[in-house]
C-alpha cells in the first residue's frame, strides 16, 4: 500500500502498548467515533459504576476507593499538561471527553458490549481513538500510569491526528506516564524523574535499563527508534523509549529541539527531521546519551549532570592551567587539550561538601574523598579525569584526588569532576581549585 496511506493507518489505529496494537483499514481515514452509547441502567445491574469528571468518564466494576474514584479527574488535571507539551488551544479540548474502562472482571464489560470491536486481546491497556481500556494493576501507581499512557495516546491520536513512528508514539506516553501525583494538594505533575523506587511501585524501568548495561546490550539512540510497536513490545522496549523520551525531554542542550517534535507527527519524515534537527552536536548528544543509561539512576539530575562541551587549547610550553571544578555539577571542561600518552600533572585542593548524613549534617570532603561512602567502586567526592576524544570517554574515567600523574589513553580535551552518584550532586556545596601542567620525567 502507499507510503503515505500506510502511515496514516499506522497513526491513527495502532495502538500501542503495554497494549499491543492492529489495524483497521475501514474507518482509517475517517475521524474517531465517539464512545458507545452506554445503558446507565443495565450498567448498573451488572455492577458497573460510571464516574463522570469533566474531560473523562470512568466504567469500572472496581470496588469504590479514592485511588479510584480520583482516575477520570486525573485526566481533567492532565489536559493543561498535554496541551502545553502539545500545542493544543483551550478551544479544541473544550468538548473533547475521553471514556474509560478499568476492568476486573472482563465478562462484564464483554456481555455489555464494552469490549473493544477490533481487538479481543491486550496485555495490559489499549487507546482506541476516544475510548481507553484498562486492566487492573498491581499498584495505585501503575494503574495510574497506564492510565496516563493510554490516555496520552488518545489525545495524540484525536487532537494531533496521530502519534508519531512508534518509538515516539511510546516515549512520549511513557513519559507522560511517569507522574507524581498529591492527592492532598491535587497537584499531579507528568513527566517527572522518578526519586526513588519507592515513588514509582512497579513501574521498573530503571531496573529494567540497568539490567541491559549489566547484560551488555546498551542501545543506541538510532536503536531505540528502530523500536517498532506493531509488535508486541517486551517491558524493556518501553524501558528504553522511556529513557530516550526523558533524556531529551530533560537535557537542557537537546529539550527545546526535542519539543519541537510534536509538530511533526503527521508527516512521513518524522525521523529524518528528528535526526536532521540533532545533526550539529550528535557526536555530543550520543556520548551523553551513553553517560545517562550508564549511570541511570532515581532521580537522575540531567540538569547537573549536562555537559558544556569546550574544546581544549594546549597549555603554554613549561606554564600551567588553573581551575575551578564544581563538586556539584557532572563533568566539567578544564579547557586544557592534552595529547595521548603525554603525561600531565593534576594538583587539587579545597574543601566541599560532597553529601549529609541522615541528620542532615554535612559531610565535608578534599579530592581524595571520603571513605564514608563509596560510588562506582571509588570514595565519594574523589576527583576523576578522562579525556573526550568524541566517543565514549565519560563513562571510562582515572581516579586523580589530592594530584597524580595522568597519562592520557586518548588525544583531546581534558575533563574533571568529583565521584559522586547522579542524584545526589543537588546537595554538594564548594569547589576545587585545581592545576594541571606538563609532567615532568622524573615526577613520573
Ligand atoms: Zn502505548
Amino acid at each position: 500500500m502507499p507510503f503515505r496511506l500506510r502511515r496514516l493507518l499506522q497513526n491513527r489505529w495502532l495502538i500501542g502498548a503495554i497494549c499491543g496494537y492492529f489495524l483497521l483499514p475501514s474507518v482509517a481515514l475517517g475521524a474517531w467515533p465517539a464512545p458507545r452509547t452506554i445503558d446507565e441502567d443495565r450498567l448498573a445491574d451488572a455492577g458497573l459504576r460510571i464516574i463522570d469528571a469533566e474531560h473523562a468518564t470512568l466504567v469500572t466494576d472496581f470496588a469504590s476507593s479514592p485511588e479510584v474514584e480520583v482516575l477520570p479527574q486525573l485526566i481533567d488535571l492532565a489536559l493543561p499538561h498535554w496541551q502545553r507539551r502539545f500545542r493544543v488551544k483551550d478551544k479544541k479540548v473544550e468538548d473533547w471527553r475521553l471514556r474509560v474502562y478499568l476492568i476486573k472482571d472482563e465478562a462484564k464489560f464483554r456481555a455489555l458490549g464494552l469490549w473493544p470491536n477490533q481487538s479481543q486481546e491486550f496485555l495490559h491497556g489499549l487507546s482506541l481513538g476516544y475510548e481507553v481500556w484498562l486492566r487492573q494493576q498491581p499498584t495505585d501507581y501503575y494503574q495510574r500510569h497506564l492510565l496516563l499512557h493510554e490516555a496520552t495516546h488518545s489525545f495524540m491520536s484525536t487532537l494531533l491526528g496521530s502519534c508519531g513512528p512508534g518509538w515516539y508514539m511510546e516515549g512520549m506516553a511513557e513519559l507522560c506516564g511517569t507522574h507524581a501525583w498529591d492527592p492532598r494538594s491535587r497537584e499531579l505533575r507528568l513527566g517527572v524523574m522518578p526519586k526513588s523506587r519507592e515513588a514509582a511501585p512497579h513501574w521498573g524501568r530503571v531496573a529494567l535499563i540497568r539490567k541491559a548495561i549489566d547484560e551488555g546490550r546498551a542501545l543506541s539512540i538510532d536503536a531505540v527508534m528502530k523500536i517498532d510497536n506493531r509488535v508486541v513490545l517486551p517491558s524493556e522496549s518501553y524501558a528504553w523509549v522511556w529513557a530516550l523520551s526523558a533524556f531529551l525531554d530533560r537535557h537542557p542542550a537537546y529539550r527545546d529541539r526535542f519539543r519541537q517534535a510534536p509538530g511533526w507527527v503527521l508527516s512521513e519524515n518524522f525521523n529524518r527531521r528528528f535526526r536532521a534537527m540533532y545533526a550539529r552536536d550528535r557526536t555530543q548528544l550520543d556520548q551523553e546519551w551513553r553517560l545517562f543509561i550508564e549511570s541511570l539512576d532515581y532521580g537522575h539530575d540531567l540538569a547537573r549532570e549536562a555537559i558544556d562541551f569546550n574544546p581544549g587549547q594546549p597549555p603554554a610550553a613549561g606554564g600551567s592551567q588553573r581551575l575551578t571544578i564544581q563538586s556539584n555539577r557532572g563533568w566539567q571542561s578544564t579547557g586544557v587539550a592534552v595529547t595521548a600518552g603525554q603525561p600531565v600533572r593534576i594538583s587539587a585542593k579545597g574543601r566541599y561538601i560532597i553529601a549529609h548524613d541522615p541528620s542532615g549534617a554535612p559531610w565535608p570532603c578534599e579530592p581524595n574523598g571520603v571513605t564514608l561512602d563509596y560510588h562506582a567502586g571509588r570514595p565519594l567526592g574523589e576527583l576523576l579525569a578522562t579525556v573526550d576524544a568524541g566517543d565514549g570517554a565519560f563513562t571510562d574515567w582515572r581516579p586523580i584526588g589530592l594530584a597524580a600523574d595522568y597519562t592520557p589513553p586518548a588525544t583531546g580535551t581534558l575533563y574533571l569532576r568529583v565521584n559522586d552518584a547522579p542524584n545526589a550532586l543537588a546537595d554538594n556545596e564548594g569547589s576545587l581549585e585545581v592545576r594541571v601542567k606538563a609532567a615532568k620525567q622524573n615526577d613520573q
